[in-house]
């Protein structure tokens, strides 16, 4: 399938990658023209000139950008080289939304749009392994599922365009709890003179186990934090999540608080850093500095 991947950032990079290598034709951007440039010779894909140059004869559209912002613009600037009949599957994590405004407009226009944010890290797109949540018509779904499976092990159509990203922002919901609790648990285990090392492995066998615990507690029990999925977009995601809420007006009092601590993170200096750097908020605030 002759393919457009716009956004070649920690995770677009990697899916692009997986595409080229299932035998798809890519046509590449990024508004770094050094990562375009870099992404298309060592995959020999074609390298974009802009947005619109980039989706001209395109089947599908690929995203994955920062937030809504960003997939704004790319979807403005596409307009008027984009196929009849293209369809748009959107890997970014943004609001609700924006997701139903543009499959509205797609829809309006003989095109599709997927909400298809992602779970499973920079890992999960090296691996290939990650998890996508859809929002979308069933037919366009049906059509862009088996090329999902060359950086997916699932995929999963939730329900009408907007479904997929707020099932995103529940598994963030859930995901920003458990950081902030390995945080204090990890770091009341040193408080106490307790190797965590001892205490993160018995854990791993009882019942505070998860994905979490599994991919995080060393690197956070090590202080290492230079990887992964930065504070900032952390609070972008946290801050979708809020609005939705108040939107809705559903109380998230343990979400708000994680938002609230990840500003401190960021006010630390680590704002680029793993957001799981909240365990450097509360060793900090245990020792009383
Ligand atoms: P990133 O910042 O590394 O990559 C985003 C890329 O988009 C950058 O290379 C940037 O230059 C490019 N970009 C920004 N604006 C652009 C524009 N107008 N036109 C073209 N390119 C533009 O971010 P990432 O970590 O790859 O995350 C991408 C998306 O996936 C985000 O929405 C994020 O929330 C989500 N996500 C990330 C992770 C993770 O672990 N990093 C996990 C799950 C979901």
């Amino acid at each position: 399938m002759n393919i457009a991947f716009i956004g070649l950032g920690r995770m677009g990079w990697h899916i692009a990658a997986h595409l080229m290598r299932a035998g798809h034709s890519l046509s590449v951007y990024d508004v770094s023209s050094k990562l375009t440039a870099d992404w298309a010779k060592a995959f020999a894909g074609r390298a974009g000139i802009s947005v619109a140059d980039t989706v001209i004869g395109a089947e599908c559209v690929m995203t994955s950008l920062p937030a809504d912002a960003a997939l704004q613009s790319v979807w403005d600037m596409a307009q008027s080289t984009l196929a009849p009949g293209a369809i748009w599957v959107d890997h970014s994590t943004t609001s609700a939304e924006i997701a139903k405004r543009l499959a509205t407009a797609a829809r309006v226009q003989g095109r599709y749009f997927i909400d298809a944010p992602v779970s499973g890290g920079t890992i999960g797109a090296e691996k290939g392994t990650l998890a996508i949540m859809a929002g979308a018509d069933e037919a366009a779904c049906t059509v862009v599922e088996p090329l999902m499976t060359a950086y997916a092990q699932r995929a999963s159509l939730i329900g009408p365009p907007g479904a997929g990203q707020l099932t995103k922002m529940s598994n963030q919901i859930c995901v920003a709890g458990i950081g902030q609790a390995l945080a204090e648990g990890l770091a009341f285990a040193e408080h106490h003179g307790l190797d965590p090392r001892k205490v993160l492995d018995v854990m791993l066998k009882g019942s505070s186990t998860s994905w979490m615990m599994e991919n995080r507690a060393q690197t956070m029990i090590d202080g290492k934090f230079d990887f992964g999925f930065s504070t900032t977009l952390m609070r972008k995601d946290l801050g979708l999540v809020m609005e939705e809420a108040h939107r809705a007006d559903v109380s998230l009092p343990v979400t708000a608080l994680v938002a609230q601590l990840l500003s401190d993170v960021s006010a630390m200096g680590l704002a680029s850093a793993d957001w799981c750097s909240l365990m450097q908020r509360q060793r900090r605030a245990q020792s009383g500095d």
